[in-house]
């Protein structure tokens, strides 16, 4: 790895202020802040526990400015950690040293092309204001991760998922081409506007994903589809979690192509009702699924109907179709709200953590005895349909110096059995820099290798995102 060396040491070598002076020259509509005025939240990610340190932040304006700004920290083999609305969950933007590269302010929407669907965005766009312009031409962008204000850039970078993932796909499915710009500043278009693509080595896919190892992402074009003419949800509730779990199988067996299954647990519900106060429907149930279908306003009545006959066929539910826009609102609301409840409850651990569907309902029985084996408290809720297993682990009133090594027991054994199960530490989060020492632990060593050799060929120095996930 290269060496960038101490805070002094940059100091004394006078590297900020030469690097500063080039940029304001180069990037003069970039917006530039050094070493200790860093706002601390730019340093930092949801979480917001470990803030990190940077020597510049640049606030870039333009793809122009983006490559003279790298080019500036090439020269100088200086870090570089790119930054969209930092709403990971992983330490994905805690930098250790260098630049910080943010791009949330370049949001522009370049063109919006209603006859061949597809919409072509800077990377500091939020997803939010993505589906609101597309849905408002009668256009869809189905990729729904919960965190609206994440950008379309962070999107891509971490290939995010969400509930729609199970009928649609993920955010992947939906990118059609890209503008990147290399860490030595060379500015790079791959994939294409053509639905199919068969021509060389499909580029555009390692940065899918790359989470910010690669280079940064600067425009984006991305496929839509027409919008669904309806949607219909119900909430199904269940006298235990792993019931649920297991209804998710019978979803599918009696043939229904749901848009999303979303399962949660009773326990944290009742963070995301104190959180948002809002009450949630059938209290009486110890977890809940929300299903939800959409497409032709007729079909979606008979789904409902034959999706609770299937369940209610195998397990004593209750089951109601969300019609009623308050009672909707508030389970779509606590549904949403739960990571940010959890986060305002105290000191917690986010995982991602993905299993094939068959074995969601033994995690889940494995993590309920893991969780009573070692005294901590684990909730559940996020993507049954496509077992997408979040989990969150509460400190409680464990002392703090107590928390890591009680923190890496727990993981340790979880992804233990999470691998056993063919399982992966991330499902749409990303590695980061938080679940780094879980992915190495397992990665295959020859797989590992072959990621650092195509990060080498393309970020020679390794200077992007250090320390996260595959970096060496
Ligand atoms: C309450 C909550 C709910 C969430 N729910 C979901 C969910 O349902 N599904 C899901 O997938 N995620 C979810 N997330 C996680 C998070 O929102 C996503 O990972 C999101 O894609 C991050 O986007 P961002 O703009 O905030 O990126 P950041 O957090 O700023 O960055 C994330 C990573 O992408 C890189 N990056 C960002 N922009 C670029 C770019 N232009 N070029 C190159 N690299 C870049 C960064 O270096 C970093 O590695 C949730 C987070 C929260 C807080």
């Amino acid at each position: 790895m290269a060496e960038f060396g101490s805070d002094a040491a940059r100091l004394a070598q006078g590297v900020w202020q030469d690097l500063v002076a080039e940029l304001k020259v180069n990037c003069p509509n970039s917006e530039l802040v050094v070493g200790a005025e860093i706002p601390s939240a730019f340093l930092t990610d949801f979480i917001g526990s470990d803030v990190g340190a940077a020597d510049v932040y640049v606030k870039a304006s333009s793809t122009q400015e983006v490559s003279l700004a790298l080019r500036a920290a090439y020269k100088r083999k200086m870090p570089v950690t790119v930054r969209g609305a930092g709403t990971n969950l992983v330490g994905s933007t805690i930098p250790r040293g260098g630049m910080v590269l943010d791009v949330s302010g370049m949001k522009r929407v370049l063109e919006l092309d209603e006859d061949n669907r597809t919409i072509l965005v800077e990377p500091g766009l939020k997803l939010c204001d993505l589906q609101a312009l597309v849905e408002s031409k009668g256009l869809f962008y189905p990729p729904d991760p919960a965190e609206k204000q994440a950008t379309i850039g962070g999107n891509i970078a971490t290939n995010a998922g969400g509930m729609r993932a199970v009928k649609y796909g993920v955010t992947r499915d939906f990118v059609l081409a890209l503008e990147v710009v290399l860490p030595d500043g060379t500015i790079l278009e791959l994939g294409s506007p053509c639905l199919k693509d068969a021509t060389g080595l499909n580029l555009k896919h390692l940065f899918i994903g790359s989470e910010g190892s690669l280079g940064v992402i600067t425009k984006c074009l991305l496929r839509l589809i027409a919008k669904p003419e309806a949607t219909a949800h119900a909430l199904i509730g269940f006298k235990s979690l792993a019931e649920g779990i297991s209804a998710v199988n019978t979803i599918y067996a009696a043939n229904l192509a749901p848009t999303a299954i979303e399962f949660v647990e009773k326990k944290v519900i009742a963070f995301g009702e104190a959180f948002v106060k809002a009450d949630f429907p059938l209290p009486e149930y110890q977890a809940y699924l929300v299903v939800t279908f959409d497409g032709k306003a007729e079909s979606l009545a008979e789904q409902l109907s034959a999706c609770r006959a299937a369940i209610a066929a195998k397990y004593q539910i209750g089951f109601l179709p969300l019609t009623d826009p308050e009672v909707a609102h508030n389970v779509w609301t606590i549904r949403a709200a739960l990571a940010k409840a959890v986060q305002a409850s105290g000191v917690w651990e986010p995982v991602d953590t993905v299993v094939p569907l068959k074995d969601i309902a033994t995690l889940i029985d494995d993590i309920a005895a893991l969780s009573a084996q070692e005294g901590v408290r684990i909730l559940a809720f996020g993507h049954a349909g496509d077992g997408n297993v979040h989990l969150c682990i509460l400190k409680d009133d464990l002392p703090l110096e107590k928390w890591p090594d009680k923190l890496e027991r727990v993981l340790s054994q979880l992804y233990a059995r999470v691998y056993e199960l063919h399982g992966k530490v991330a499902a749409e989060h990303g590695v980061g820099r938080h679940k780094r020492q879980y992915f190495l632990e397992r990665v295959n060593p020859d797989e590992l290798k072959l990621m650092r050799l195509i990060k080498h060929s393309i970020d020679p120095y390794d200077l992007f995102n250090r320390g996260c996930g595959y970096d060496d």
